[in-house]
């Protein structure tokens, strides 16, 4: 038997295995306090015991804490399992995060959001995090595993990180990690976060697009509907406005077809309520933006284009107008021939035949992050993509497909 077949056959006995983790990990909803909730620290402890008990040590565990004290344990818990390799000239990443988000409306589950049920007919698992991110954090474990009962030392040391504070921004994350243990990390790693996907597992995500949100307050000078020469219409200057920041989209026009759509977008989206009553010319009006920009064009260039068209219209209209940015994220593309790229790619061949593709897309993910501290980062993993939303499932054979994918990973030279 070769070694993927191996791998095979082990997964597939860990079956129960991993819809018990599943289950023990689903039953402890480690939400943010942001949204009423008390952290991971549970969750994390069920998890770590779990991991004793299937045959790691204790001494692979090590925790670096981010101190919250606004969760009853104090810390935010991000941990790294550690498995050493024959070679400890890189290490091979798995970053999952154990938080989840709050299961919402209860009426719209079919069954409890936190007692994960198993579906045979469909192989489908049930419940709040068990796709997101769950899924990525026990394939990481099952392939581990894999390699443990096996007895097969992987080439490279192997690290499953377990992270806090994903879903509220990554402060106590891997933002702390980033910033309080950048040692941690080096330019050689090979860093997969197994957070986002595709239904095969063909793609591999090595870029986003900048993110900026604008919140556009335009002050002009109310008057009647019947006297627009007495006032300043803030409302049509902002319509105007509107149109112009849209107009970028024909003047940062370059195309990439990594992404879909392949250009940036530039799109008023929320619109703030003005005057209550048809005959009032509104003196006062606010609309935000999303703009979603090809990583080629930096955050800078994009705003100084933006303040020569508001002066524009500040000139036309004789309105005032004040910008903020409620959301601004600039991070740089992992290149598409990076090893973590090239060997992942190769991992999937081996593992399941076919062939997988580098991708950019519009959303942020902590991958971002990694970015920008200079390291290379991939997203990638076999899913649906149904996290946040009620009844949110995952298929154990996908958990078991990306496990295979990383045994092969883990194995490779
Ligand atoms: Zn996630």
């Amino acid at each position: 038997m070769n070694s993927i077949e191996t791998f095979k056959e082990t997964l597939e006995n860990f079956r129960p295995l991993m819809i018990e983790l599943e289950r023990v990990l689903s039953s402890i909803p480690a939400i943010a306090p942001e949204s009423g909730g008390d952290g991971e620290s549970k969750k994390c402890a069920a998890l770590e015991k779990w991991l004793c008990e299937a045959g790691f040590e204790k001494s692979q565990i090590e925790h670096y804490d981010a101190p919250d004290k606004r969760v009853s344990s104090g810390v935010r818990p991000n941990v790294i399992l550690t498995i050493p390799g024959k070679s400890d000239d890189y290490a091979i990443w798995v970053m999952a995060h154990m938080d989840v988000v709050p299961p919402g409306d209860l009426k719209l589950w079919k069954s409890d959001p936190f007692m994960v049920q198993y579906d045979e007919k469909t192989d489908r698992l049930i419940g709040r995090g068990v796709e997101d991110n769950q899924q990525g954090l026990v394939s990481g474990v099952m392939a581990a595993l894999t390699l443990l009962k096996n007895k097969i030392t992987p080439e490279h040391t192997v690290k499953l990180l377990f992270m806090a504070d994903e879903e509220f921004g990554s402060e106590y994350g891997i933002k702390y990690l980033l910033r309080k243990h950048p040692e941690l990390f080096s330019n050689h790693d090979l860093i997969l976060i197994p957070d986002g996907g595709d239904e095969k597992g063909e793609t591999i995500e090595v870029a986003e697009k900048n993110i900026l949100w604008l919140r556009i307050h335009t002050i002009g000078q109310q008057s009647h509907g019947s006297m627009p020469n007495k006032g300043k219409n803030a409302h049509l200057a902002a319509c105007d406005l509107a149109l112009r920041l849209n107009d970028l989209e024909n003047f940062f026009n370059e195309k990439d077809d990594l992404f879909s759509p392949n250009y940036s977008t530039f799109q008023p989206t929320k619109k703030e309520a003005n005057v209550e009553t048809v005959n009032i010319i509104p003196g006062d009006d606010v609309f935000y933006m999303d703009c979603r920009i090809l990583p080629r064009y930096s955050l800078d260039m994009v705003r100084a284009e933006i303040n020569k068209r508001v002066a524009e219209i500040e000139s036309k209209y004789g309105v005032k107008i004040e910008i903020s940015e409620p959301q601004a994220q600039q991070s740089p593309a992992t290149p598409v021939d990076a090893p973590v790229v090239k060997k992942l790619a190769a991992a999937i061949k081996k593992a399941h035949g076919f062939e997988a593709r580098p991708i950019g897309i519009g959303g942020g993910t902590v991958g971002a992050e990694l970015r920008c501290c200079g390291f290379n980062a991939a997203i990638w993993s076999t899913m649906d993509e149904v996290c946040h939303q009620p009844n949110e499932y995952c298929y154990v054979r996908n958990i078991i497909a990306d496990a295979e994918t990383l045994c092969a990973l883990f194995t490779e030279e």
